[in-house]
C-alpha cells in the first residue's frame, strides 16, 4: 500500500487520490462507471497512480486530462487510453517547458518523497493521445457520463469534467482554494473569467478541485467571479496586473 497517495471516498463510485505530501497538494479523481473507469489527471508521477487505481476497481481505466501541465500528467505513461483537449494534444507530444524548470518546481519545497523515487530519473510524459476531446464531448463509462466543459484561461485547452447526474464538477486548475494562475504567456485572464462565468451556469452540487483543500463550497465559483469583476472594474483585467488576494483565494494575472 502506497504511503504517498491519500485515497478519499467521495461516493461509492468516485475517489480522490491525493498527493498531500507535496507542496502542490495535487488531486486526481477516479470516476467509476458500470463498464469502465476514468482517472481525471494522473498526478505528479512521483509514484505510479495506476497501481493505486487498481486497488479501487477491476474495470479498465483510461485517463482524461484537465490540462497538460506536468503536475497533472505525471503517470500518463501508465495508461493505454489517454484523452486530451484538441488545443493541448501537441503539448502531450512535445511538452513545452524545459525539464530543469519542471524539476525546480517539483523539488521547490522540502518534501517527504518515497524512498523509491529518484528525482534525477524524473521525466515529463511525452506521447500520443488516443482520444482528442472537444467542448461538450461525452466520456461514457456505462451508466455514468462525464461531459467535457472547455474552460480556457489557465491554459488554452483546459477542460473541466462535469458529471451532470451527480452534479460533480472536476474543476482542474480553474477553481480551487488557492492562488489561481493566469500570469504566464500561455494563460489568458479574460478567457479565465469567461470560463468561470460559463461554469456558473452549470448545476454544480460538488466542486472537486485539482489542488489544495478537497472540501470547498460551491459558492467559491461566485466568489471567484466577483473577484474577477472587481479586478475588471479597476481596469486591471490584463496580464501583468499582479496578484489580487481575496478571503479564500488569490488571482495572479
Ligand atoms: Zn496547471
Ligand atoms: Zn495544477
Amino acid at each position: 500500500m502506497s504511503e504517498w497517495f491519500t485515497i478519499e471516498k467521495i461516493d461509492d463510485q468516485t475517489y480522490a487520490i491525493s498527493e498531500y505530501k507535496h507542496w502542490e497538494q495535487v488531486h486526481s479523481y477516479l470516476v467509476i462507471g458500470d463498464e469502465s473507469a476514468c482517472l481525471i489527471d494522473s498526478g505528479l508521477g512521483v509514484e505510479n497512480i495506476h497501481e493505486a487505481c487498481k486497488q479501487l476497481t477491476s474495470l479498465p481505466i483510461m485517463t482524461a486530462t484537465t490540462h497538460v501541465h506536468w503536475d497533472h500528467i505525471g503517470s500518463h505513461h501508465a495508461f493505454d487510453q489517454i484523452a486530451v483537449h484538441e488545443k493541448e494534444a501537441d503539448w502531450l507530444r512535445h511538452f513545452p517547458i524545459p525539464l530543469p524548470v519542471v524539476k525546480a518546481n517539483l523539488l521547490r519545497d522540502p518534501c517527504d518523497f518515497p524512498k523509491s523515487f529518484d528525482p534525477s530519473a524524473y521525466t515529463v510524459f511525452q506521447g500520443e493521445p488516443t482520444r482528442i476531446l472537444h467542448d461538450d464531448d461525452e466520456i461514457k463509462l456505462g451508466g455514468r457520463t462525464l461531459r467535457v466543459v472547455a474552460s480556457p484561461g489557465h491554459s488554452p485547452g483546459h477542460v473541466c469534467y462535469f458529471d451532470e447526474a451527480r452534479g460533480q464538477l472536476f474543476s482542474g486548475d480553474l477553481i480551487y482554494a488557492g492562488c489561481l494562475y493566469a500570469f504566464y504567456p500561455t494563460t489568458d485572464p479574460i478567457a479565465f473569467r469567461a470560463s468561470i462565468q460559463h461554469v456558473k451556469t452549470l448545476h454544480v452540487k460538488r466542486l472537486l478541485p485539482a489542488h489544495y483543500a478537497l472540501n470547498i463550497p460551491v459558492s467559491l465559483i461566485d466568489e471567484i467571479d466577483e473577484g474577477f469583476m472587481m479586478i475588471e472594474a479597476k481596469g486591471l483585467l490584463k496580464q501583468g496586473s499582479g496578484q489580487f488576494d481575496f478571503e479564500h483565494f488569490s488571482i495572479h494575472i
